[in-house]
């Protein structure tokens, strides 16, 4: 297959691609484009053989479902049984913007959507090319990262190339991505509702609004021996190529901690935060951002893993960074690229 690249300035949208983008989605292709969160990887959300693509576009397990990404409030209605009192407050609150909430599913939604579930999850994106595309794209476009299975997601459209090129019809370039990581992801359907994968809306800020939030416990504990209730959740998401351990303590422990393995691995890479650049001598850093700025170290998270995967890093010691806010979604994102290997100091 042949893909087409094309570059769109979010402040000035050129309508001709637009245009062309949402016809492909229309006859069943596949257009990867830009969101507020990750480049998305996008297909027809009605069309069954449109799902069926973007699993093997991806190489992902058709068990694990995809979003449905919507462009205006009143189409959430057309492919959703209810919207329970909570999910209107909390939609009020946050959308459009980088949140997923997950609803009990019309017909008009295909199983091969929802991997098989009755649920959907639905997000209504704040980011004007993706909502341009969207509509241009007839309203319901299934969109799952822009990555191949098992890889970081994309915050570039030259990542999204290289694990897409020839997969895709189009990729639109639609330069950085302002938020870096997936969006958060709330089960509206129980009582209380359920964040199955934190991300920029945090539990703090849904519970100001609603009260109390659960969070899935396998989110919490590895030995958990429950299933995530996001079946995406299972798998090694978000994994470098390399062999990744996170040092997670006090500050100057995990500096000490991190020369000392660094010592008998010379060919290791850092990922520190900028505060620290001086303490390594001698060896190779990744700056993720300032420890004062958890939403820099979202942005850049993804990038420097990829980064290290051009470099082919094999051995990569990473501190473990702030879990306030966006810090948990970070957490929870490094620790799942190192595979759980943790070393407390
Ligand atoms: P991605 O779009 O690649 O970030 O992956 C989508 C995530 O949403 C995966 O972790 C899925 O398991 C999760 N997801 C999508 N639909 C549902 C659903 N109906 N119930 C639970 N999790 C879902
Ligand atoms: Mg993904």
């Amino acid at each position: 297959m042949n893909t087409e690249t094309v570059k769109i300035d979010e402040n000035n949208i050129d309508s001709r691609i637009i245009e062309k983008a949402g016809g492909i989605i229309k006859k069943g292709g596949l257009v990867a484009f830009p969101t507020e969160t990750v480049y998305g990887l996008g297909g027809d959300a009605l069309n069954p053989d449109s799902s069926k693509k973007i699993y093997a576009a991806k190489g992902r397990p058709s068990d694990n479902p995809l979003i449905v990404h919507i462009y205006r409030l009143e189409d959430l209605y057309k492919i959703v049984e209810e919207v329970p009192e909570k999910a209107g407050k909390i939609m009020d609150a946050f959308w459009p913007g980088p949140l997923t909430l997950i609803f009990k599913k019309k017909d008009i939604v295909p199983k091969e959507t929802t991997g098989g579930l009755d649920t959907v999850a639905v997000r209504f994106p704040i980011h004007p090319t993706a909502m341009a595309f969207i509509e241009a794209a007839g309203g319901f476009v299934a969109a799952p990262s822009a990555n191949l299975s098992g890889r970081p997601s994309p915050t570039l459209a030259k990542y999204v190339c290289e694990d897409l090129n020839g997969r895709v019809d189009m990729i639109i370039d639609g330069g950085n991505i302002p938020i870096g990581l997936e969006s958060t992801i709330v089960d509206m359907t129980s009582e209380i509702p359920q964040i199955l994968r934190p991300g920029f809306v945090s539990k703090e800020m849904l519970e100001e609004v609603i009260g109390e939030v659960g969070v899935d416990p396998t989110l919490l504990d590895v030995n958990c021996k429950d299933r995530p209730k996001a079946p995406g959740m299972r798998y090694r998401h978000y994994a470098p190529k390399a062999d990744m351990t996170i040092v997670r303590g006090e500050g100057e422990r995990v500096v000490a901690k991190i020369n000392e393995l660094g010592q008998n691995n010379k060919g290791c890479t850092v990922l520190c935060v900028r505060e620290h650049e001086s303490m390594y001598p001698g060896l190779n850093l990744k700056v993720v951002g300032s420890e004062k700025d958890n939403e820099e170290i979202a942005a850049n998270l993804y990038k420097v893993l990829r980064e290290c995967d051009d470099e082919n890093v094999s051995v990569i010691l990473s501190e473990s960074f702030s879990d306030k806010g966006i810090g948990s979604a970070v957490m929870n994102r490094l620790i799942k690229a190192a595979g759980h290997k943790i070393m407390d100091v």
